[in-house]
């Protein structure tokens, strides 16, 4: 009698008495760049290539770098990306006439605004203004109602890029114990609504949580998107979970770190994502797939 072997890995039956595999994220995001660069040859061939509008308001440093990442992601799979860069006193009146310009641009299929944006500007306006079927970043309020609902056309880049990252490795969501560490819009609250949409059992946890350690360590899969050095430790974690860490932290001493503790962690989860070289390079190549996307159902419409 011949009987079929899954091949979905469990946090429950992985790990044990073993060092964490390192998810790779460059090796994820390439392999999903390498379906975008297909996609878009033959869109291209169809006459349509994938266009997308960057919106970069200020001076912001760290926003400047994030910008010419996803520039330069752009390029490298064929996509024009053009950037539109605005004085930080600039009124939130001339942006959004900007972005309604460009929802009407036939060249455009993707329109993303960097965040943060000066104090002066009403976030939800500026966003609510991108037409739903360009907004690549899936915080229009029309897309995360599609969350809600489980057929949203553009999932947020960040934990689309943390659900791809566990299908490349076969990790099993439905059923699972899953507990999100940060409850903002763009990370913690998507990601529980996405994988609770693949039928895992999901927790969110936030600053306010009291005694957050009896909540993760119930966790088959645990991601963790606070921005906290060092908030989760070993003893918080179950042996041979999956952990994923979303959080981006600068030392004093100029070292990037996640929130978890990657030495201590990796000793007791089955698989765990590193900082850098896990999630980050992930979340730009969703915006890539996203735009890619939003040419296509372009493409289909014309
Ligand atoms: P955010 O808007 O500041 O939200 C942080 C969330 O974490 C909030 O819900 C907050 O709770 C919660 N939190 C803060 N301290 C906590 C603690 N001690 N215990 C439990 N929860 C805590 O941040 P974000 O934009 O979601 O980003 C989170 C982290 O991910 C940052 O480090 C950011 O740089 C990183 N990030 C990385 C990528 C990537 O591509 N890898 C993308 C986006 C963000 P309250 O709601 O109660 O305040």
């Amino acid at each position: 009698m011949l009987i079929a072997l899954h091949t979905f890995t469990t946090a429950s039956t992985a790990g044990r008495n073993m060092v964490a595999k390192v998810i790779d994220g460059h090796a994820v995001a390439r392999q999903v760049r390498a379906e975008c660069r297909e996609l878009t040859k033959s869109l291209v061939e169809r006459g349509v290539t994938p266009g997308l509008a960057v919106i970069i308001v200020g001076e912001n440093a760290a926003s400047r770098v994030y910008v010419a990442n996803k520039v330069k992601a752009c390029t490298e799979v064929g996509l024009k990306s053009t950037v539109y860069a605005f004085d930080a006193d600039t009124p939130g009146a001339t942006v959004e006439a900007a972005i309604l310009r460009l929802n009407d641009d036939p060249e455009v299929h993707g329109i993303l605004v960097q965040l943060p944006l000066p104090a002066h500007f009403d976030v939800r306006r500026v966003l609510g203004a991108i037409s739903s079927d360009k907004d690549v970043d899936g915080f229009h309020l029309y897309n995360v109602g599609g969350l809600v609902v489980g057929d949203t056309v553009f999932p947020p880049c960040t934990p689309y890029g943390v659900q791809k990252m566990l299908e490349y490795e076969n990790i099993l969501v439905e059923g699972q114990n899953v507990v999100v560490v940060g409850a903002s819009n763009i990370v913690g609250k998507p990601m529980a609504l996405m994988l609770m949409q693949k039928d895992a059992t999901v927790c969110i946890c936030h600053a306010k949580t009291r005694d957050l350690a009896q909540f993760t360590i119930l966790a088959d899969i645990l991601v963790v998107a606070a921005g906290k050095p060092n908030l989760i430790l070993p003893q918080m974690v179950r042996t041979g979970a999956v952990v994923i860490d979303v959080g981006i932290n600068r030392l004093p001493d100029g070292r990037l770190v996640g929130d978890v503790d990657f030495e201590g962690v990796r000793r007791k989860a089955s698989y765990i994502t590193p900082v850098p070289g896990g999630v980050g390079p992930m979340t730009v190549t969703m915006l890539v797939h996203n735009t890619v996307k939003a040419a296509q159902r372009h493409a289909a419409l014309a």
